[in-house]
C-alpha cells in the first residue's frame, strides 16, 4: 500500500493518462484529481468558470494558471486528499502551475511524478477513436461499430466523443503541450522527481510499470 501517495502523471494528450489514473485511483483508493474532468462538469453545471472554459477548451487552448491553481488548491484541502494523498492529472500543464503547485504542497509535497510518454503520430490516431463517459470520465476506444447512444459499463452515463477532440482542436492541443508541458519533464527531471513509463505498452503493462514505480517512491 502506499499511504498519502501525491502523485502526478504527465503526457501527451491521448497517452492514456485517464484510463491508468482512473484504474490507480480505485487500486489504491485515493481521489483522482483530472482538471480536464473539472473543468467539463463546470461547463456541464453552466457555472461562470465553465462559460468562459468551454470557449478555451473547444478551441484547444489553456485555461488561465490563476485559474486552474485555485480550483486544484480548493480540491487538495478536501479531507480525501489532504488524509489520502492524491493523482494529479493534467495538472500541472505550465511551468508556471508546477511553481505554484510547489508553493502550495511545502507542508505535504509531491512524491513522484510520472511521464506517460507515448509519441505524437500514436496519439493522434488513439485520441480520434477516444470516447469518455461524460459522468465519471471512463475512457473507451470506438471501433466504429458500437451502438448508439452508447451507454457506460461502470456508472451507466452516455459515452460519446469530447467536443474538443476534433483533428484541429487535438493538433492545436498537441503544439501547445510541446510549447507549455513538455518543458515539465525538464523541470521535475532536474530535481529528481521524474520517473518515465513507456505509455506504448499495452493497457496492463503500462499499469503494472505505473504501481511499481509508485511503490518504489514510496519506499
Ligand atoms: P487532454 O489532456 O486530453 O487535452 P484534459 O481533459 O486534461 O484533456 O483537458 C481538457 C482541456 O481543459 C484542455 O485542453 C484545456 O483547455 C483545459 N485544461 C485542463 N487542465 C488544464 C490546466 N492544468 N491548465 C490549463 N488548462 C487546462
Amino acid at each position: 500500500m502506499i499511504p498519502g501517495a501525491r502523485l502526478i502523471i504527465l503526457g501527451r494528450q491521448g497517452a492514456g493518462k485517464g484510463t491508468q489514473c482512473v484504474r490507480l485511483s480505485r487500486h489504491y483508493v485515493v481521489p483522482h484529481i483530472s482538471t480536464g474532468d473539472m473543468l467539463r462538469a463546470a461547463v456541464r453545471e453552466g457555472t461562470e468558470l465553465g462559460l468562459a472554459a468551454q470557449k478555451i477548451m473547444d478551441k484547444g487552448g489553456l485555461v488561465g494558471d490563476d485559474i486552474m491553481v485555485g480550483l486544484v488548491d480548493e480540491r487538495l484541502q478536501r479531507l480525501d486528499a489532504a488524509s489520502r494523498g492524491y493523482i494529479l492529472d493534467g495538472f500541472p500543464r505550465t511551468v508556471e502551475q508546477a511553481k505554484s503547485l510547489d508553493g502550495i504542497t511545502t507542508d505535504r509535497p509531491i512524491h513522484v511524478v510520472i511521464d506517460l510518454d507515448v509519441p505524437r503520430e500514436v496519439v493522434v490516431a488513439r485520441i480520434s477513436a477516444r470516447r469518455v463517459c461524460r459522468d465519471c470520465g471512463t475512457n473507451y476506444t470506438a471501433t466504429g461499430r458500437e451502438k448508439q447512444p452508447w451507454i457506460c459499463e461502470v456508472c451507466g452515463g452516455d459515452v460519446m466523443q469530447r467536443d474538443d477532440d476534433t483533428p484541429d482542436a487535438v493538433h492545436r492541443r498537441l503544439d501547445l503541450y510541446e510549447e507549455q508541458t513538455a518543458p515539465l519533464i525538464q523541470f521535475y527531471g532536474d530535481d529528481g522527481r521524474l520517473v518515465v513509463v513507456d505509455g506504448t505498452q499495452t493497457t496492463d503493462q503500462v499499469f503494472g510499470a505505473l504501481t511499481e514505480v509508485i511503490e518504489r517512491s514510496r519506499r
